[in-house]
């Protein structure tokens, strides 16, 4: 990543700088200007740079005194040398993981843990001191016991694989994201452990980190009973589709895809280091878990289920194995405060429901359980600790649900409440409340969504304008683009970066947006990134100014389409999803009507008044067109990789008009995932 403004400064050489800078000559204009300076002004416009404005350089090395100071302060609020974690994230290792990193079928790494060696060293200035201690300790990698006949392969990815020894082979939970990764770690169980096949795959939950790997430790044509809670067909596949491409591009910034690793760049994601790259794959699960106190003996060992759908995901399930004492709670509970509604975008979650949750596994299984793993982070060990760190976890989510309500029902809106909200008292020195991942002001935002919606009620936001309206008059009504320029420098000197993110991002969005303000833009988001306590705030922050200074770069995104998954999507799915993309233009005052025979399913499919309809089941005799097509065919034809012909000619039957199928195949928009997010 390139970070122009600090060419290679070390923090003291930054700090001497700016005690040697004296304070800046130039002084901002008055409001409005003196006569001589609007002259100047008007002469800045017309040249394209002003010389009222400082360089970013200056200002670089005022922020960085500013960050410098505020991540110190930040440190000496918080006990970051106590040690619990550090004995809890390393005890019972006995293998790391394969010198010079996991890689790919393409030759490119999939993985290397390697590259987050800097974290070894003190805290720079660049990063928060509570996510710096949360960074190294989410890199203590390799293969741990946990408990006798109970592993957890870390940080060979970003969730955790835990290994169940059963009678005939390993009971694998959660087969991690990359197909690559989940072999690796399979990998280093069998040459530690000694090799055994796999004899079961329990499936937690439906985010891809917890199965996209599925095929690196099975084989698809010969799977092992594969467990996954109810509900996990619907939403593993539907979930990521209909809003998906929007999701991906929003993901890229959530989990730093696209930062170098390093102090100025990405960290940590909070519950894990960040994704995999690698090969995304899928095989159905073969038995669904739908009630609390399902039991069920999978190679020999007992398990039994807990239902926890609708907390951190659609359909998650916790497990308690009573013969080893030990209590998975999946991704409800983990080392740090999640989220109520991740960034990247999601259905918001019920953090009521999620506070019940804990509480019933507390209910349940707080009698008996020893140790408590999680599908991200490090165990609990002790009933006691775990206990609390249950009851913890629980008023965690409790909170922030009760004192959002409490303010809103006080007359509050998203962001007063956000202002308001206080951390609990408990939080400060105990880290797994803390937001790593989630934060308490976003969290607090998402209580809200959940309750009242985007909308607060104020006449002002019932139709507000987009970006770039507001943009234009913004710059405007402040007085033009040098004065809306010297604002933002004056909010940078005083330290007020939300403020002048504010202003810039106004700047930004305006036809009058200059490199100068995207630079100083950019400048601001990384040091608001660099102070952040959450690894995925940092990365969105750091990732919004790269945008800004680099310009949009797609990546190769080896793996990012999980094909095994959308093979499985329902024909409804499918046809759902592709009628998000009908281009209400090309479709006015079209009126067709196609019939699809799919399989043993038919759907008759309309477009009319720019809208476009699959109905299940049904058929249609005045129909355009009849077309018999495996849903494979059709996903290729709707993808622009093969022609009509190419589709007959692979078995497709067309009856009717094949100009009216071409037809409506061409009313489609195709979605390019790499569209501007931090720029008009
Ligand atoms: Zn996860």
């Amino acid at each position: 990543m390139g970070i122009g403004a600090l060419p290679g400064c070390s923090c003291l050489t930054l700090l001497k700088a700016v005690d040697d800078n004296q304070r800046p000559t130039w002084c901002a204009p008055e409001k409005g200007g003196t006569q001589k300076q609007d002259v100047k002004i008007r002469k800045a416009k017309a040249t394209g740079r002003s010389g009222l404005m400082k360089d970013i350089a200056t200002l670089s090395r005022i922020l960085m005194h500013a960050t410098s100071s505020a991540n110190e302060a930040f440190g000496e609020g918080l006990p970051l040398s106590k040690t619990d974690e550090w004995a809890a994230a390393s005890r019972g290792l006995i293998a790391g993981l394969p010198d010079g990193g996991i890689t790919g079928p393409d030759g490119r790494k999939s993985w290397d843990i390697a590259d987050f060696d800097f974290l070894k060293e003190g805290p720079p200035a660049t990063v928060n001191p509570s996510l710096w201690r949360m960074a190294q300790l989410n890199a203590i990698s390799g293969l741990f016991e946990v408990t006798r006949d109970i592993w957890q392969a870390r940080a060979f990815d970003y969730a955790n694989m835990t290994i169940i020894r059963g009678d005939a082979g390993w009971i694998i939970v959660d087969p991690l994201m990359a197909q690559e990764t989940a072999a690796a770690a399979l990998k280093v169980v069998n040459e530690t452990l000694g090799e055994r096949p796999v004899s079961a795959i329990i499936i937690t939950h439906t985010h891809p980190d917890h199965f996209g790997g599925i095929r690196g430790v099975a084989d698809p044509d010969n799977p092992p009973p594969i467990y996954a809670p109810d509900g996990f067909m619907e939403y593993a596949a539907s979930e990521g589709i209909l809003g998906g491409n929007h999701t991906s591009r929003r993901a890229v910034y959530q989990f730093g895809i696209s930062l170098s690793t390093g102090p100025e760049g990405l960290v940590d994601g909070g519950i894990g280091k960040t994704v995999a790259k690698g090969q995304r794959t899928f095989i159905p699960p073969s038995a669904f878990i739908a009630e609390t106190g399902a039991e069920r003996v999978i190679d020999g060992v007992r398990f039994v289920f807990m239902m926890a759908s609708g907390t951190e995901a659609p359909a998650e399930f916790t497990f308690f194995m009573p013969d080893h004492r030990t209590l998975c709670m999946a991704e409800v509970c983990t080392q740090t405060m999640h989220n109520l509604m991740p960034p990247r975008g999601a259905q918001v979650r019920d953090a009521l429901l999620w506070a019940r949750c804990i509480d019933d596994a507390l209910a349940l299984f707080g009698e008996q359980a020893e140790i408590l793993i999680n599908c991200h982070n490090w165990p609990v060990w002790g009933r006691a600790e775990l206990c609390l760190f249950l009851e913890e976890q629980r008023d965690l989510y409790k909170y922030i649900h009760d004192q959002t309500l409490r303010l809103a029902n006080l007359g509050k809106t998203p962001h007063e409440i956000a202002a308001s909200i206080r951390e609990p008292d408990w939080m400060a020195d105990k880290f797994h409340g803390r937001g790593y991942y989630g934060s308490l002001t976003f969290n607090a935002r998402a209580v809200y969504q959940k309750y009242y919606g985007f909308f607060d009620g104020n006449p002002v936001n019932l139709n507000p304008l987009s970006p770039e309206a507001l943009g234009h008059r913004f710059v405007d009504a402040v007085g033009g683009h040098e004065r809306a320029l010297s604002i933002a420098e004056q909010a940078v000197e005083a330290d007020d970066l939300q403020w002048a993110a504010t202003v810039l991002s106004n700047l930004v969005f305006s036809p009058d947006q200059s490199d100068h303000a995207r630079k100083l833009l950019a400048l601001v988001y990384r040091h608001m990134g660099f102070r952040a306590e959450s690894g995925i705030m940092r990365n969105i922050y750091l990732t919004g100014a790269m945008e800004l200074e680099e310009g949009v770069k797609p990546l190769p995104m080896a793996g990012g389409r999980n094909a095994d998954l959308a093979a499985t999507l329902s024909v409804q799915d499918w046809f759902d999803a592709f009628a998000l993309r009908l281009d209400p233009e090309r479709a006015r005052g079209v009126d067709i009507a196609i019939e699809f025979v799919i399989g043993d399913k038919t759907v008759c499919v309309s477009v009319k008044r720019q809208t476009e309809f699959a109905r299940l089941g049904a058929t249609d005799a005045k129909a355009d067109a009849k077309v018999s097509i495996s849903l494979g065919l059709l996903e290729q034809l709707a993808a622009g990789e093969i022609s009509l012909d190419d589709a007959v000619a692979d078995g497709a039957d067309i009856q009717g008009s094949g100009k009216a199928l071409r037809q409506w195949l061409e009313l489609h928009h195709s979605f390019d995932m790499w569209f501007n997010i931090v720029t008009p």
